[in-house]
């Protein structure tokens, strides 16, 4: 344990979120009537997936659709480890869902503009139109309204540049099994801040950080699975990471995903001398699964040897495209593609996790006191791959529960005192002296994450990964205590820890399962058809439900 000094103060609050994204902002306005919130953010409070979000919400809203039907897509997409109570609950109060967003303030495209109903969209893997969105920034949309109530109550406060370095567990000061709140990082002065709550809740989004190519935002980068993961907490199925297949292909833009709804608008998959290939790949073709899109895209790039493909909406008239993707049609004129005129280049990139900490249908961890809401946590609805437009669906869902829980129990927690622990401890830390380390382990970790526990996966590379991992680990620990917290070398730290949970979840899982492919276990074997389980001091194991 480092050593107390000056730069340290505690603070209590009813409930301490930490992320800023669909998940953390719509727990805080559930819960502000309950009590006082807290809500810290690594970064701007809109640095967040959720603000990157195009596609939208989905929700069973038209006539022709049915809850069966969003439940069996999505169960069909989940490599059969959905759990079903979780996938019926989701499809379920996923209309009302919707609904409390627009009443929030969310402006939705609508039908027409003076017709109350939702414009639907369709995506891969959605046998009907279900998707709600706000033209093609559905997600920005969805952070403006949120933030703005936030900032409206009272009850709220938000702490942006605060970044959660380590759930306090009593456990650890001679106390039970239990979170207390979190250490956070002032990022603006460096002092650390003990944050004392009756509930904690994680809404820190995923990992895509983990990975070279992603198309999640800087601040993924797995941070609520790693402070979990260290806390005891239990985490699951971490080896299905999610790819999506078309990122723009221009170093120049950073991240920026080309959506999967251009695909269900009519654009077309192509090699760079035109061929459709995606026909080849999948009955659906183009409208296939992503994880069977990202896999045919990594094939058709290995077998020719090129760096990229081609998405082709030219089929559908320009008018049509200008008005429905406003902001693609913007970034890519930015980089001079016309995709009315021209075919777009794409890569797949790592998009969403769909394990984390593992939660109950009220967002309630194995970790007493510690609620997992969002992307960071495996509540079960996606199962061994996630449909398209689930996952701001599911972070609404279980915010609400997890809020609703916690409403009806916060009287009787508030009747306790919080509990009395040390202070954040510095030791002999110094300042960094050698970024390079960091900025060195960084490029290392997710280039290998990229080459060995991508898209397509081996025993072998999965060993060379956990070997290289390994050390790149130790070195990043040794430097860790060395050295004062910054936001990078935290970063750092948790990358390192989700990666070593990927690769030994994958390395666990020894068939072909949704999102998990690997050359060496092609076959789906029942006898695996479980979520895979980890915890700190017992490795990865599959757990039947
Ligand atoms: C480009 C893109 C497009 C997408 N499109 C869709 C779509 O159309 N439909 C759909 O359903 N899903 C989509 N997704 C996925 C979806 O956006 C995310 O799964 C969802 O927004 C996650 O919400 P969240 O609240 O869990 O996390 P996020 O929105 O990622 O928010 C996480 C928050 O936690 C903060 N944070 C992280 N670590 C810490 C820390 N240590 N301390 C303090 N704060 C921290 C971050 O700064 C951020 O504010 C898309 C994702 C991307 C990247």
């Amino acid at each position: 344990m480092k050593r107390s000094d000056s730069q340290t103060m505690q603070i209590t609050t009813d409930f301490l979120v930490l992320g800023s994204g669909i998940a953390g902002l719509s727990f805080a306005l559930r819960a502000q009537a309950h009590g006082q919130v807290i809500v810290v953010t690594k970064r701007t409070a809109a640095e967040a997936a959720t603000s990157w979000a195009q596609g939208g919400v989905a929700a069973v809203l038209a006539p022709e659709d049915s809850f069966q039907k969003h439940a069996d897509d999505t169960i069909n997409a989940g490599g059969g480890l959905c759990h079903e109570v979780v996938v019926d609950l989701c499809v379920r109060e996923a209309p009302e869902a919707v609904r409390w967003l627009a009443e929030v303030g969310a402006r939705f495209s609508r039908e027409s503009e003076d017709a109350g109903s939702f414009d639907l969209g369709r995506e891969g893997g959605h046998s009907e139109r279900r998707i709600v969105h706000a033209g093609d920034i559905s997600g920005r949309e969805i952070e403006r309204a949120l933030l703005d109530a936030v900032r409206a109550s009272p009850n709220i406060t938000l702490l942006e540049w605060h970044m959660g370095i380590d759930l306090i567990t009593l456990s650890k000061f001679g106390g039970p099994d239990q979170c207390a709140g979190a250490y956070v990082l002032d990022e603006q002065n460096g002092h650390v801040t003990t944050i004392l709550s009756r509930a904690t809740v994680l809404a820190t989004g995923g990992a895509g950080k983990v990975y070279l190519y992603t198309s999640n935002p800087d601040v993924a980068t797995g941070d609520g699975v790693a402070m979990a993961y260290r806390a005891g907490a239990e985490v699951a199925n971490m080896e299905f990471y999610q790819f999506h297949p078309t990122v723009l292909f221009e170093p120049r833009a950073k991240s920026f995903l080309v959506s999967e709804a251009l695909r269900g608008e009519g654009a077309v998959l192509r090699s760079l001398d035109g061929d459709a290939f995606m026909p080849r790949h999948h009955p659906l073709a183009d409208l296939a699964p992503r994880d069977v899109v990202a896999r045919a895209i990594d094939y058709e790039m290995k077998r020719s040897g090129v760096e990229h493909v081609l998405l082709d909406i030219t089929g559908r008239p320009a008018d049509f495209v200008r008005a429905r993707f406003p902001n693609i049609h913007a970034e890519c004129l930015r980089f001079g593609i016309d995709m009315t005129r021209e075919p777009i280049p794409v890569v797949p990139a790592a998009h969403y996790m769909c394990g984390g900490v593992t939660s109950d249908l009220h967002g309630r961890t194995t970790l007493p006191g510690l609620w997992a809401i969002g992307e960071t946590a495996c509540t079960g609805l996606h199962g061994a791959n996630r449909l398209a437009s689930n996952s701001l669906l599911e972070g609404l869902v279980f915010a609400r529960r997890a809020a609703d829980r916690l409403a009806s129990v916060m009287p009787e927690l508030r009747t306790a005192p919080h509990p009395s622990v040390p202070e954040w401890q510095t030791g002999s830390a110094a300042p960094s002296d050698e970024a390079v380390v960091v900025s060195h382990n960084w490029d290392e970790l997710r280039r290998l994450m990229w080459n060995y526990v991508g898209i397509v996966r081996s025993d072998a590379r999965l060993r060379r990964a956990a070997r290289r991992v390994a050390l790149l680990e130790e070195e990043i620990r040794e430097y860790y205590w060395r050295h004062l917290v910054t936001r990078d070398l935290l970063e750092l730290r948790n990358i390192a820890t989700v990666a070593q949970l990927i690769i030994a979840s994958a390395a666990n899982r020894r068939e072909s399962r949704g999102l998990h492919y690997t050359i060496d276990h092609e076959a789906t074997l029942d006898e695996f058809a479980e979520d895979t389980v980890a915890k700190r001091g017992v490795l990865p194991h599959l757990r039947g439900r």
